[in-house]
């Protein structure tokens, strides 16, 4: 036993350089304070979604063990069945599909690729405007789906809103000034490795929302050194840019989350991002209603402390105001539900960008 808690001390103590190794991920059910500051105190973990009946504890191999000896209860991640996977397109389907969409619409379209991933799959990014090879004085606004790979609803979202978008020009009133007077940039999968992997992490296992510079710890030079390839490639795609606006998704709740994340501190933006958050949760019905938080909206770090993440990077380091917007309880639902997600969810995306005029 003695040997076992050895190795597993010595597997933790690896430091992981601005990297949170989420090779295993686990359900902790009740934990009495104790043991809860003991997972907090541990940097190698990542805390994630708290609820009343637990959370959910990513960490490097061993992470179980440690829980074990820890008299902690937990009970692994449910794989996301075979069957249900089955039904979403691949990383490369999804090219395809963007490839066609942009290629049918490219007056008002384009769709390159910022970086590639670990696997070397390429990033890619549609920009929707008009004139869209000029890039002019009109407000640029971005949304990012996708950075947990296995939480794979936003990534569905932005193809049928790209989709929706490219299609009602010049038809859809509102649709039409957005594109003619807004520059939009939707990136559908930034962890595309993680995607086809259904894991949380990119290929090397790491966490991307934990794995940006963050004013409130030690990591806090705005570089991209040490940090993994689709962090740099946000990173220097978002240095060219000039983001006002932007939100980024994900899944395991269904909440508008406003920064800070890392922070209790307040910043002059807090208020109009707080009411930002209560008009896109306003206006998507099931968000609104949720039982679990007020108005559907939360301050991230009154809910949980995150280190690293892309929100608070965006804010602090670019002046991008940025929301996290988790949109369905089931990272991986079944395949037909999306549609509903993407109905209930369109007038606020809409919304989201009208606000950066
Ligand atoms: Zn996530």
């Amino acid at each position: 036993m003695k040997k076992i808690f050895l190795l597993i001390l010595v597997l933790l103590s690896i430091p992981t350089l601005f990297a949170q190794d989420v090779s295993e991920g686990v359900y902790v059910k009740k934990t009495n304070e104790s043991q809860f500051n003991l997972l907090k105190s541990r940097n190698e973990f990542t805390i994630d979604h708290i609820s009343e009946q637990g959370f959910e504890l990513y960490g490097p191999v061993g992470t179980s063990q440690f829980l074990k000896f820890n008299n902690i209860e937990f009970e692994f991640l449910k794989k996301i069945p075979v069957t249900i996977a089955a039904t979403y397109p691949s990383p490369e389907e999804i090219e395809l599909e963007l490839k066609s969409l942009t290629s049918k619409y490219s007056s008002i379209s384009k769709m390159f690729s910022i970086g590639n991933s670990v696997k070397k799959r390429s990033l890619w990014v549609i920009k929707i405007s008009k004139n869209v090879g000029v890039n002019d004085h009109r407000p640029e606004f971005k949304y990012i789906a996708n950075m947990h790979g296995d939480e794979i609803v936003g990534r569905e979202l932005m193809v049928r809103f790209i989709k929706d978008l490219l299609s009602q020009y010049g038809k859809d009133q509102q649709i039409t000034n957005l594109i003619d007077r807004a520059q939009i940039y939707i990136m559908p999968s930034m962890n595309p490795d993680g995607a086809a992997n259904k894991n949380r992490g990119n290929a090397n296992s790491i966490d991307l929302n934990r794995n940006f510079p963050d004013f409130s710890t030690n990591d806090n030079k705005d570089t991209t050194l040490g940090r993994q390839p689709e962090t740099q490639a946000v990173m220097n795609w978002q240095t060219q840019r000039n983001f006002k606006l932007s939100a980024n998704f994900h899944g395991g709740a269904e909440v508008v989350n406003y920064p800070w994340d890392t922070s209790a501190s307040k910043f002059p933006e807090q208020d109009y991002l707080k009411e930002l958050s209560l008009e896109y949760a306003g206006l998507t019905p099931y968000i609104a209603m949720s039982s679990t938080f007020k108005n559907g909206i939360t301050n991230g770090y009154a809910w949980y402390e995150v280190n690293g993440g892309m929100q608070d990077w965006s804010l602090y380091y670019k002046k991008d105001l940025q929301l996290t917007i988790e949109l369905s309880n089931p990272k991986w639902p079944e395949y037909d539900k999306i549609d509903f997600y993407y109905q209930e969810n369109k007038i606020a995306l809409l919304n989201l960008i009208q606000r950066v005029l």
